[in-house]
């Protein structure tokens, strides 16, 4: 484990690809957190959820961060690297329905 992100640097900004978890929304899942991928915008639902889609994204596609995608959460967490950390000047997570 590393003490900080080296993908950071890698990122560039991108938009959300959907309102939901777009795995879910497509086979009719259900999901309890959203989380958004920081390198293609994938949105996909957390751990707690019954598909973790954001992390099968990641093993789909080795994309190393996401950040919450709850409002008023400003966390992110990297994949590779196994940090959550907050990244100052970083805009809110977008609110969504
Ligand atoms: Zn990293
Ligand atoms: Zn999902
Ligand atoms: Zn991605």
């Amino acid at each position: 484990m590393a003490d900080t992100c080296t993908h950071l640097t890698e990122v560039e900004p991108v938009s959300p690809s959907s309102d939901g978890c777009e795995d879910c929304l497509r086979i009719g899942g259900q999901w309890v957190h959203l989380r958004m991928c920081q390198t293609c915008g994938h949105v996909g639902c957390c751990d707690n959820s019954p598909n973790r889609h954001a992390t099968a994204h990641f093993h789909e596609t080795a994309h190393p961060l996401i950040r919450s995608f709850e409002p008023g959460e400003d966390w992110w967490w990297c994949y590779v690297d196994e940090l959550a950390f907050e990244v100052p000047g970083a805009a809110p997570a977008l609110s969504h329905p």
